[in-house]
């Protein structure tokens, strides 16, 4: 800590500053520039003298080392991975998906979830148990039960669970049934309940108070680790500023800062941190862009019908979408889907996948011959031409779309075939252009 005097400040002044960081234990450097007085505190508890910049003569008091200790980067430079049964999060582990409805309502909406978002990827299962809720009319969670029916769901899928505890009370509970602790953003400045976390030896995932800073947010962390408990996840879920257009504006940049600061792996919810169901998966994405550790996304059966937050759930489909985009841009590892355990093969499965086998065989082939006549068609315009024709391919999948009435495919399953299609054509085009060009100054030069 760095007490800078003001310029008019008497020697008298000067004086008092260091007897009153002498008397606390501390040691205090004087330093005498040309204009002002500069002193140096050095010592363990620095809060000791956090006042001392409400003694005269003091200009200001700059501290120098964080407030929290634990959670630190700086005390702490390898990174913690967390192990939750097989799942591992953070310390350049590969983003992992957590994800469920917000609360439990009933066991056939909990298990097809669990089964769904399982099937698509996800590593853990979430649910609300007990949900605080801003309005005392608002469901309020049903309790053990909802822990009871998370449980069932882990044993049927394998899936580690997690869910949101509320009362110191309650650690024995959450003890008993869950994998992962959630403490919420409304109880993030509870210091009794972060104690109480801290002597579990579960994983607790921090959730940011909508208000709280990130150096709040992390000495709220600094509870749980100096209670025992060292297994601390963060997540991002928004905070409340004057945008009123999201529920919450989602600190993306939460998670670059916190790379500077922290060795906590770190999460983000997209869900509540944007209250809007359309815009979960661009910032999901932007989420795992910015190299968060995982997600937490909240998904249900028929989110109309949803007993809280329903505004923000993905439906099935769109969750797998998600899943899929996130699988295309590799930020998850294609053996991240993890199938229903394998039995054995019956034959007729087998002669089908033999089919798809040929066929695929065959399609590889078919796109290797469109390329063929694609470059053969270029030759023919100049081996210059290359680039989009607009009009022309939107003409390729009008007609394919016009033929396609019986098809099993939609529109917008066959759409996303050709595009890719057509956007491979014009690579390989754009690359036999710049051959042509290569080779056209090579005979100029030559
Ligand atoms: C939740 O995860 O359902 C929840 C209530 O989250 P938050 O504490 O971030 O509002
Ligand atoms: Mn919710």
């Amino acid at each position: 800590m760095i007490v800078v005097m003001r310029p008019s400040a008497e020697p008298r002044e000067v004086e008092q500053v260091c007897e009153l960081i002498r008397n606390e234990g501390l040691e205090a450097f004087v330093s005498e520039g040309q204009e002002r007085v500069i002193i140096g505190v050095v010592g363990t508890d620095l809060e000791r003298v956090g006042h001392v910049g409400t003694l005269s003569g003091v200009e200001e008091v700059i501290r120098v080392t964080r407030p929290y200790k634990l959670a630190s980067l700086e005390h702490h430079p390898d990174r913690t991975r967390i192990g939750i049964g097989a799942v591992k999060v953070g310390a350049g582990s590969p983003l992992v998906t957590m994800a469920g409805p917000c609360s439990v309502e009933s066991e056939e909406q909990l298990l097809a979830t669990a089964r769904w978002v399982h099937r698509e990827g996800a590593r853990i299962l979430r649910g609300g148990a007990f949900k605080p809720r801003t309005s005392p009319y608002a469901f309020q969670g049903l309790g053990e039960p909802a822990l009871q029916l998370l449980a069932r769901a882990r044993d049927e899928t394998g899936m580690p669970i997690i869910s949101e505890m509320t009362e110191t009370g309650q650690v024995e509970l959450f003890d008993r049934y869950v994998d992962v602790i959630q403490i919420g953003s409304r109880n993030m400045h509870n210091f009794a309940l972060l104690r109480a976390a801290g002597q579990t030896r579960k994983p607790i995932l921090l959730k940011r108070g909508f208000g709280a800073t990130i150096e709040e947010w992390l000495m709220a962390a600094e509870y749980v680790l100096s209670s025992g408990n060292s297994n601390v996840i963060l997540c991002e879920r928004g905070i409340r500023t004057f945008e009123p257009a999201t529920r919450n504006t989602l600190d993306l940049s939460a998670v670059p800062v916190l790379r500077e600061l922290t060795h906590l792996p770190v999460i983000i919810d997209p869900s509540h941190g944007t209250g809007r169901r359309s815009l979960v998966a661009p910032m999901a994405l932007a989420a795992a862009a910015v190299g968060a550790d995982g997600l937490i996304v909240e998904v249900h059966p028929d989110p109309a019908r949803a007993r809280s937050d329903g505004d923000q759930s993905l439906s099935f489909p769109e969750f797998g979408a998600l899943m899929d985009e996130l699988r295309r841009l590799e930020y998850l590892r294609p053996t991240d889907v993890v199938g229903p355990p394998a039995a054995a093969t019956p034959a007729a499965l087998t002669g089908l996948r033999e089919r798809i086998d040929a066929l695929d065989a065959r399609l590889v082939e078919l796109l290797h011959e469109r390329a063929r006549i694609a470059l053969a068609v270029q030759d023919a315009r100049g081996t210059a031409a290359h680039g989009h024709d607009v009009l022309r391919e939107r003409d390729v999948l009008q007609r394919a779309l016009d033929t396609s009435a019986s098809g099993v495919l939609d529109d917008e399953e066959l759409r996303m075939v050709l595009s890719a299609v057509l956007r491979a054509s014009r690579s390989v085009q754009r690359r036999h252009a710049m051959g042509s060009a290569a080779s056209q100054r090579t005979e100029a030069t030559g």
